[in-house]
């Protein structure tokens, strides 16, 4: 980190600013040039509040040289982490299918849909219990009971199951569910990822709705500070200017993402479509631009979906679309 003194700063309270820094345990580097003095500080600055340094009267600016997140920071984990979820895994050069409905609605559903997209190659079942719903008045999932016709379809199938967490309370109904979701709304709910930390599960980290790539990445070491290196990494789209489309989808995201953290990075084209007929193109975009994964909702009767139905694909179209990403994978792979 370095930070930059202005003209004239006064003695006393440079050294004022150098002790405090160097009681923080950092080395400080003085440079002294003609018109400005620069500081660099040198050791672990990921405590070091930069706005705090910045609002001092003797400060002109503040800069970070070195990136605040270190647990996934591909720089100190050159290889790609790998979650394992049973005998499933995740990035590293393994591809991950999640599918399922957006919300468990009953036995049968949750059933039939998990056996449907197992034909077609999915290698995870997902489907919310706890939905969280922009309006109060909306199905708001089956809860505890829809967590447990996820365990009689994992049973039904061997598909482990994704299912998303909105709050520290429920912890104790997701001891067996093999990947925890963290959904968009909680990303930031830095209670739950503390929480989750203790845990040593996969957590599936999904981007916030308005979040940048680093507020993804500093959620992430909110897990992984707390001993849980489990974490993949979701890209679902965010909110723009445009909505022809639910959200926009970032795909930039995904090499950028790849580039800055050795996690797994998935994508959700559903979410960040809002529309099923676009679901198939993003899908395949995603699989091109090096995604370690796709999480995709299919609904064996969307129209009478209790949730996101427009954007839940029917299974044989996911059939479909999961042969076309093996098609992508392949030939991106030559
Ligand atoms: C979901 O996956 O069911 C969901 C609610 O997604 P998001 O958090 O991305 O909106
Ligand atoms: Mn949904």
């Amino acid at each position: 980190m370095i930070v930059v003194l202005k003209r004239g700063a006064e003695q006393d309270k440079r050294e004022q600013l150098i002790n405090w820094l160097k009681n923080q345990g950092l080395g400080v580097h003085i440079s002294e040039g003609e018109y400005q003095t620069v500081l660099g500080l040198i050791g672990d600055t990921a405590r070091v509040d930069m706005d705090l340094i910045e609002s001092l009267s003797i400060v002109d600016s503040v800069k970070r040289v070195t990136e605040p997140f270190k647990c996934c920071n591909r720089k100190f984990h050159p290889d790609d982490m790998i979650v394992q979820v049973g005998d499933v895994k995740v990035g590293g050069g393994n591809f991950c299918m999640i599918a399922g409905p957006c919300s468990v609605e009953s036995e049968e559903q949750i059933v039939a849909v998990a056996k449907a997209v197992k034909a077609s190659g999915a290698n995870m079942l997902r489907g919310g219990a706890f939905k969280p719903r922009t309006s109060p008045y909306d199905f708001q999932g089956l809860k505890a009971e829809g967590i447990e016709l996820l365990k009689i379809a994992r049973q039904e199938t061997g598909l482990p199951i994704v299912t998303e967490i909105m709050g520290t309370n429920y912890l104790p109904l997701f001891e067996d569910v093999d990947v925890i979701q963290v959904g968009a709304r909680n990303m930031q709910n830095f209670d739950l990822l503390r929480e989750l930390g203790k845990l040593r599960k996969p957590i599936l980290l999904k981007r916030g709705l308005a979040s940048t790539l680093k507020e993804l990445l500093m959620s992430a070491e909110y897990i992984m500070a707390g001993g849980n290196e489990q974490v993949i990494l979701c890209e679902r789209g965010i909110r723009t200017y445009d909505d022809y489309t639910r959200n926009t989808l970032d795909l930039a995201a995904v090499p950028m993402l790849k580039e800055l953290t050795h996690l797994p990075v998935i994508v959700d084209p559903s979410h960040a479509t809002g529309i099923a007929r676009l679901v198939r193109p993003m899908a395949l975009a995603a699989a091109a631009c090096g995604s370690d994964g796709l999480i995709i909702e299919v609904h064996n009767d969307p129209i009478h979906a209790l949730c996101d139905g427009a954007q839940s694909l029917r299974p044989e179209q996911y059939d479909d679309l999961a042969k076309a990403v093996r098609r992508v994978r392949k030939a991106v792979a030559e």
